[in-house]
């Protein structure tokens, strides 16, 4: 990849502030990125409104930049994308790949996969058109993912995905009328981001990503799935387990810490600049652990 090649993302979901999770994955792309002389954009997966904080790309902008990142271009935000992932969808229902699904919470009790109550009944054009062009609240849409998915991770290696096993039919648009991640993810990423280095608690996603990317005929990425944080009681960061804000911590010392998780050999910083400066040039992906869990106290 020459480096003019290189687009990478920071693409947080604002369902909560920034948290020592999020500058993990922030750090690993920004480093990856810069390393390669390559563009590194920050996107906000803001597709789900009643789960987002208010505020939050001003929140996630003021946050990134007091940890000294620059990003190259606006912030992106998914709620401007709506018309490209209903085009995308509508393109989907043209090669018949769509089906409505009218299962109640109860209906997909016990299943870990869809079942596939709906596939056969209602994989009809015209219904399904309908219903991307009209609410009703009751129906959602699923995307038809039958084949395997087989991508090498730059981190955690040759992955290999079942349908049958690892994902079914999965929603593209919900009873709500909003766009699943899954849709919205695959379409910004193949947008001409050309590597996506995120948390590997998104590492069972990409592949019903891959699979909706492949029924467009889009460019996938490749892939980096850096370990995920754990907390003392070996919780994931998140707003559910009341990670703190990384707002609230200092940041030359919180960078130091990210940067010796990620495995990165030591560095010393007395600023943010000659934090980045340095870091940036010693960047090693290869560094990064091969795990999916990192203890945060390590
Ligand atoms: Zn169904």
């Amino acid at each position: 990849m020459t480096p003019a090649d290189y687009v990478g993302r920071f693409a947080p979901s604002p369902t909560g502030q920034l948290h020592f999770g999020s500058l993990l994955a922030a750090m690993a792309s920004y480093c990856d990125a810069r390393k390669a002389q390559g563009l590194w954009h920050v996107r906000i997966d803001d597709i789900d409104p009643p789960r987002s904080i208010p505020n939050a790309p001003k929140h996630f902008s003021h946050t990134l930049k007091s940890y000294g990142f620059i990003w190259d271009g606006p912030l992106q935000l998914q709620s401007s994308h709506t018309k490209l992932y209903l085009s995308k969808l509508e393109q989907l229902n043209q090669q018949l790949q769509l089906f409505i699904c009218g299962c109640s919470r109860a209906d997909l009790t016990g299943h870990k996969l869809y079942p596939g109550h709906c596939t056969k009944k209602h994989n009809d054009k015209s219904a399904v058109a309908h219903r991307l062009a009209s609410s009703d609240r009751e129906t959602a849409v699923r995307v038809i993912v039958n084949k395997s998915v087989s991508f090498t991770d730059l981190i955690q290696g040759q992955q290999h995905c079942r349908p049958s096993i690892d994902f079914g039919d999965t929603i593209v648009l919900r009873k709500d009328d909003l766009f699943s991640y899954a849709l919205a993810c695959a379409v910004d990423d193949a947008n001409g981001v050309s590597r996506v280095v995120r948390g590997a608690d998104l590492l069972s996603s990409t592949a019903v990503q891959l699979a909706i990317m492949k029924l467009l005929g889009l460019n996938p990425p490749e892939y980096a799935h850096i370990p995920v944080v754990l907390n003392r009681d070996k919780q994931k960061l998140s707003k559910q387990t009341l990670a703190q804000a990384i707002d609230d911590m200092p940041v030359v010392p919180t960078l130091l810490h990210a940067w010796r998780l990620l495995g990165q050999q030591a560095i010393d910083a007395a600023n943010i600049d000659a934090f980045w400066r340095t870091a940036i040039e010693n960047w090693e992906l290869d560094r990064v652990p091969k795990l999916s869990q990192l203890d945060e106290t390590l």
